[in-house]
């Protein structure tokens, strides 16, 4: 590949920070690539390093397609690589999003949308970030679901790292193959339980990918400060063991030492490579997502979405839900279908801001009572986790979901079980008798698994439900009433936690970090998102709800001493001026 020196533009390379260039410490970040920077030198004269013709146009960090300047088209190469005419940004996109909608399924978008990232890395995040109602759930649930089950077949041109587990002992030099090394998110899964769909082995990876392309739309994260982890121990799923194109290990998942040791392995090697990169666990099993998290949170830098991301953003959805009926988290009691990570996960949060608000802990835990695939988790019952135990309560065992609803009297219901229709007729009926405005969160996804619909919710509590789905459901118009039901996404708080791990250079993620999260989103949502029941702000907002949120989490990280740099004068500015804004860099 043939490479030249550019003059960087003294204007943009000085109009320093702010969205065109950004630079951490000894580094700065141009077009989408990190390049070392010499302090000494003259301002004026900063060159940097370029791929030239038909690489450049390869390059999807580089490749402005049909936007590069005819001045630019002399000075890289490219003359004659490309059709005469130059667009603006604002034209490429109005093609891009005429494509996209000419797709006949939502995996065909997808697929095209992986295309654009792998040709424009700039044009594709501008694409999604103006169009994220629209895009969103292809780029994530629920479509992503849909690509994690065809992924063999569909994947063009990985992005990220596989580790497998005939890695072992080498799992830091593959880190280093990574194109850039100033990483500072890592979103890894063993893809054992991708959403609500189960073991889908290597194929997990559209997780991870997705994640991070949200990162980077909503929460300003540079692209390359980011990278997707699958790491690949074999799988229990038959069909893809069975599948002559299954891109991952055919064999059975690693278990116990040799599982644990590969992990480790995996979280020391991130510490050796990436030292400030903050580690995401996304959609790993029950099993050992509890186990990992205890095992590892207090010793690096990490969090789990699933458990701690969904229970901050669930805990947001009910404080704007008791604000609209004008009571307090305290004046609740929560009935958890699912006792798994995004339920006991959420229960523990709840607890914590209860506890805050005043009440001791075992007030708190009272108000919170979960069923799960045996039925009520009361202190009869001796199959129970230690987690699970610690919301048992005196209560006699019931079996069926409707009979624990009467039995408990909840006011709000939360829906983590990843089991279709349990919020039936007869249990919304029975919430609204039971209660004037009934909390109803369907968190489970994709949108085949929900609890219930948002019409569902809607109809049989005669519209007075206050509802929240785990994916997207269209508006519904009830007597003459149109409600708009909230997406109870993750997306609304990791984001910004990591804006703010990456701003604070935190060395660990804390509980308090997810409560700091879920009150500044419920601050976030106004009286007319409130009065269409909307318990979440609406998602073209989402940018300055990361922003607020990660000037919480630098807040805390300085407060509580885990902050791994100096506090800036004013952290807002700060924060703001590490958020990535997907423009072309257009060369002098
Ligand atoms: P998990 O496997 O850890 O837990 C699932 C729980 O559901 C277990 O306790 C299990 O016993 C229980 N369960 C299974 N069948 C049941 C039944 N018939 N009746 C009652 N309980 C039953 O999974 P998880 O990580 O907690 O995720 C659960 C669901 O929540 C998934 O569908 C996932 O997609 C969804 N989720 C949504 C969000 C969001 O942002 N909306 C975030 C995380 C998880």
């Amino acid at each position: 590949m043939s490479y030249g020196e550019v003059p960087v533009p003294g204007d943009l390379a000085f109009r320093s920070g702010r969205r065109t260039l950004m630079r951490t410490g000894r580094t700065m970040v141009f077009g989408g690539v990190t390049y070392p920077m010499d302090r000494k030198r003259d301002k004026k004269d900063l060159r940097i390093r370029l791929p030239l013709g038909v690489a450049l146009l390869r390059d999807p960090a580089f490749n402005k397609g049909s936007a590069f300047t005819e001045k630019e088209r002399e000075a890289l190469g490219i003359e004659g690589l490309l059709p005469p005419r130059v667009h603006r940004i604002e034209e490429q996109l109005d093609r891009s999003l005429g494509n996209l909608r000419r797709k006949p399924n939502n995996l065909d978008k997808y697929i095209f949308l992986a295309g654009l990232q792998d040709r424009n890395m700039t044009l594709f995040y501008r694409l999604l970030l103006e169009n994220l109602e629209e895009l969103m759930p292809i780029v994530y649930t629920p479509t992503v679901g849909e690509a994690c089950l065809e992924y063999s077949y569909i994947l063009r041109r990985p992005h990220g790292i596989f580790v497998s587990a005939k890695d072992k002992g080498r799992v830091a030099q593959l880190l280093r193959n990574a194109r850039i090394q100033d990483i500072r998110i890592i979103v890894v899964t063993d893809g054992e339980r991708i959403l609500g769909l189960g073991d889908v082995g290597a194929d997990g990876m559209g997780i991870p990918a997705g994640k991070l392309a949200l990162y980077t739309a909503c929460g300003g994260i540079h692209p390359f400060q980011a990278l997707p982890v699958t790491i690949d121990v074999g799988t229990e799923n038959e069909a893809l063991l069975d599948d002559p194109l299954y891109i991952g290990l055919k064999q059975r998942r690693l278990r116990g030492e040799p599982y644990d040791r590969l992990m480790d392995e995996f979280v020391s090697a991130v510490q050796e490579v990436f030292p400030h990169a903050l580690i995401q666990f996304e959609d790993f099993a029950n099993h050992n997502a509890f186990r990992l998290l205890r095992k590892y949170q207090d010793e690096v830098c990490c969090f789990n979405d699933d458990i701690q991301g969904t229970a901050a953003v669930a805990l947001a959805g009910v404080y704007s839900a008791v604000h609209i009926k004008r009571e307090g988290l305290r004046d609740q009691k929560f009935l958890f279908l699912g006792a798994g990570e995004a339920g006991l996960g959420t229960g523990d949060l709840m607890v914590t801001a209860m506890v805050n608000e005043g009440l001791a802990e075992h007030e708190a835990r009272q108000r919170c009572w979960f069923v799960d695939s045996k039925g009520l988790v009361v202190k009869e019952r001796s199959d129970l986790s230690e987690h699970k135990a610690r919301y048992a309560h005196d209560h006699r065992f019931i079996e069926g979901f409707s009979a624990c609803v009467e039995a408990v009297g909840p006011t709000a219901i939360i829906g983590v079980s990843g089991k279709p229709h349990m919020f039936s007729r007869e249990v919304l009926e029975t919430m609204a008798r039971l209660n004037e405005r009934p909390i109803v969160f369907a968190l489970s996804n994709p949108t085949s698994k929900s609890e219930c619909t948002a019409r569902e919710a809607y109809t049989w509590t005669d519209g007075r439900a206050i509802f929240a789905g785990g994916s997207p459901f269209d508006p519904v118009t009830l007597h003459d009433r149109t409600l708009v039901p909230a997406q109870g996404n993750n997306v609304y708080i990791f984001p910004g936690v990591g804006l703010g791990v990456i701003a604070s250079c935190a060395a660990r993620v804390t509980d308090e970090m997810f409560l700091a999260a879920a009150r500044t989103l419920a601050k976030h949502v106004s009286y007319a998102d409130l009065s269409q029941g909307r318990v979440y702000p609406p998602l073209p907002r989402i940018r300055e709800v990361s922003k607020a949120i990660a000037i919480e989490v630098a807040e805390v990280a300085y407060r509580r001493g885990l902050a791994g740099r100096e506090k800036p004068e004013d952290v807002a500015a700060f924060v703001n001026s590490l958020m990535y804004y997907p423009e072309y860099q257009h060369l002098a």
